[in-house]
């Protein structure tokens, strides 16, 4: 009998984790496993904001896929151009695959909600490549306004759209950065402007308010500015357009415009034959697509209702990795004629940095704030890289400056 093919499209948290639980529970004789993803190495999305603001290097924010895959795993360098699960073909740049099982693991992508300008003004944490834009971006702005004969102090100005917690963690970092560009472009740093724009009347709606003060203390002291309640409804190549009351709006110039304000499904869910909402799809309770008994959804791309609070759980790198395991076992399930489990999410709560030296956590049954939220937000990422490379990869590429 012909050993069935299991296809796992991403190695970011969610298809990374699925392909090394795989490898330890499927032997090569008993299915090819093969792994697509764009480049040959996985980056730790969730420190893209130190990328983006520049206080760590995009090297450290990355490993080879080669490191953590063993023998069982084969490993193909490709993009994914489309997906159809009604004829069990996937298009990629190293041409068209088969399989017998799939994960669709493609990430998130930048919602812009529609909002003109914002695709093509704004930069976006969106993947490594973009972070990394986003530092060389502020940089040239800072460099080019040091050698300007006439000074537009707006070039200086950086605006980060959404006080999520992806604007918060970046503002966090900015709040960091900025003193340290300021010296080494000779800026005076009274000129330097980073302004938080956030549609809902709090930043990080939701979480405990507590903590949020906090959060927008420090980083107000660290001179980030926020306009709260007052939606971004444009950008252009100037700057954006906030709606400040009913028929009130401001424009404020800026040379970097950073777009942090929600996530959808990567697109190539919405041609892939599947019913979807936003890219993501309503998965059923074994993380299987409705209608596809052969094709497993994990992470971003993967819609799930917490039954309690009746809403969506938040699409996190945390509940990406426990759907993986969840997703590896249903499919040696399956492959034994089994039935497969549940997927029952364990929430271990939400760690935010402000900065490498500052965080709130509502995190292990505890509230949180500072010195000792910052030190749990680095095991949080030790964690994620012990889970997948164990303890040799998180020796190499942890973080271990507690304070
Ligand atoms: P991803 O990790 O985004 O991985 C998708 C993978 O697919 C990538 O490797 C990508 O290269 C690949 N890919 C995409 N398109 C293609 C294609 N066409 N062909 C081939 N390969 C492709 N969550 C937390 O739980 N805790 C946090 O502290 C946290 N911090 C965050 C900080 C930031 C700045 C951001 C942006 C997010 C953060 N998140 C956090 C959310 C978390 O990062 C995501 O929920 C998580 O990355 C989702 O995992 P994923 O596997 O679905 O996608
Ligand atoms: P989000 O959806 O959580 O927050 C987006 C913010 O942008 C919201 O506050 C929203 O009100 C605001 N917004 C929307 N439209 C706007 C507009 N027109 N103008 C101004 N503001 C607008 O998105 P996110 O922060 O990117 O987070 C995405 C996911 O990643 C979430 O699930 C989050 O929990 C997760 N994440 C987790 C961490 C962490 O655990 N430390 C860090 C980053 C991201």
């Amino acid at each position: 009998m012909k050993r069935p093919t299991i296809l796992v499209l991403g190695a970011g948290y969610g298809g990374l984790t699925t392909a090394v639980n795989l490898q330890k529970m499927v032997s090569g004789e008993e299915a090819e496993i093969i792994l697509v993803n764009k480049n040959d190495y996985h980056y730790e999305t969730t420190w893209l904001h130190e990328v983006g603001a520049g206080t760590i290097a995009p090297d450290a924010a990355r490993y080879p896929i080669a490191k953590v895959i063993n023998n069982n795993v084969r490993f193909v360098q490709a993009s994914v151009e489309g997906i159809d699960v009604n004829e069990r073909k996937v298009q990629t740049t190293a041409g068209e695959m088969t399989y017998d099982y799939l994960v669709l693991g493609l990430g998130f992508e930048g919602e812009t909600f529609g909002i003109p300008g914002l695709d093509k003004y704004a930069l976006s944490l969106a993947n490594l490549n973009a972070a990394r834009q986003i530092r060389e971006h502020i940089e040239y702005q800072f460099a080019s306004w040091s050698l300007d004969e006439v000074k537009d102090d707006s070039k200086l100005t950086i605006i980060v759209g959404g006080a999520g917690f992806t604007g918060i963690e970046l503002l966090g970092e900015l709040g960091n950065r900025v003193p340290e560009l300021c010296k080494e472009f000779d800026i005076p740093q009274e000129k330097v402007r980073v302004l938080c724009v956030e549609a809902a009347p709090m930043v990080l709606p939701g979480f405990d308010p507590t903590l949020v003060e906090y959060a927008k203390t420090q980083l107000s002291k660290k001179g980030i500015e926020f306009s709260i309640g007052t939606p971004v409804v444009e950008a252009t190549e100037e700057g954006v357009k906030i709606k400040k009351g009913e028929d009130e709006f401001e424009f404020v110039k800026a040379g970097t415009v950073i777009w942090a304000a929600g996530v959808r499904g990567n697109k190539l869910v919405e041609t892939s034959g599947i019913e979807s909402n936003r890219a993501r799809i309503a998965v059923r309770k074994d993380m299987r697509a409705p209608g596809f008994d052969d094709v497993f959804v994990v992470g971003d791309c993967a819609f799930l209702l917490n039954e309690e609070a009746g809403r969506p759980y938040p699409p996190t790198a945390q509940i990406a990795m426990q759907q993986a395991v969840t997703i590896a076992r249903n499919i040696k399930h399956l492959m034994n004629d089994e039935d497969t489990e549940e997927f029952v999410y364990d929430d271990k709560g939400a760690v935010c940095s402000l900065g490498h030296d500052d965080a709130i956590a509502d995190a292990v049954g505890r509230k949180m704030a500072g010195k000792k939220a910052s030190a749990l937000k680095k095991i949080v990422d030790n964690r994620a890289l012990y889970l997948v490379g164990g303890v040799g990869l998180t020796v190499k590429k942890g973080k271990f400056k507690f304070i």
